[in-house]
């Protein structure tokens, strides 16, 4: 071993760094699929949790891809046999975490990606302490009214509707770590990135994904 020689985990004998938990929250239309999805694209450590719902597909989505979509009574039996992380109900719909498949990603030391509410956010905290929180914010209401407008199709009180649940999720960015405005989605998808980067060199991380090299330096 030379004086450069970085002591692998597996070298070390001990287990692994334990894998990450990120949970992403914005209110609709502050662009977070499209940044998660930037993101999924351009970290293959990242790893996206599929959520179970009772919405029904939008034009485009697939089974299994941006959902597992599920029957109410089927979603509702998943609760009672406790295969949910968290799960909450929104816009009448409901929405849960696969549990068994984010705590074996865990163990295996892999980072997951939570694209969830703040609802969700706050019973995945309970479970998993260290859990980085990132809330997206849009520039301005003006500009996120003009994206829900956008959207296309829907009538008034949709978007009305939208709008007092946007309001509603924002109410609760004091609750998340770290808080990036979407005006420029190339600088916003810099900045998720930057606080991946940076969590994945904290003291507690390092110290056990580099437990023989410690050991032996401090
Ligand atoms: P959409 O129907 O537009 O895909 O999602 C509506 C909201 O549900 C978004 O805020 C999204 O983050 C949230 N959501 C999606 N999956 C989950 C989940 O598994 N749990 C919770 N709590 N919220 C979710």
């Amino acid at each position: 071993m030379t004086e450069h020689t970085v002591i692998s985990p597996s070298e070390s004998g001990l287990p692994k760094a334990p894998g990450r938990l990120y949970i992403i929250s914005a209110p609709s239309g502050a662009g977070k699929t499209t940044l998660v999805r930037m993101l999924v694209e351009s970290d293959p450590g990242v790893h996206l949790s599929i959520s179970s719902t009772t919405r029904p597909p939008r034009a485009g989505e697939q089974q299994g891809k941006e959902y597992h979509f599920t029957s109410e009574p089927e979603f509702l039996k998943m609760i009672e046999r406790g295969e949910f992380l968290e799960w909450a109900k929104i816009y009448n719909n409901y929405y849960g975490t696969p549990k068994s498949w984010v705590e074996t990603k865990n163990r295996e030391g892999l980072d997951i990606l939570l694209e969830i509410d703040w609802q969700g956010a706050r019973q995945v905290r309970k479970a998993f302490p260290g859990a980085i929180g990132i809330f997206i914010l849009p520039p301005s209401i003006d500009i996120l009214k003009a994206r829900l407008i956008g959207r296309g199709a829907d009538a008034k009180d949709v978007i009305h509707r939208r709008l007092e649940s946007a309001r509603d999720e924002m109410r609760h960015v004091s609750e998340f770590d770290y808080v990036i405005i979407n005006d420029d989605l190339s600088r916003a998808f810099r900045e998720i990135s930057l606080i991946i980067n940076a969590s994945r060199l904290q003291y507690m991380t390092q110290r056990q994904r580099y437990a023989g090299l410690f050991s032996t330096l401090c």
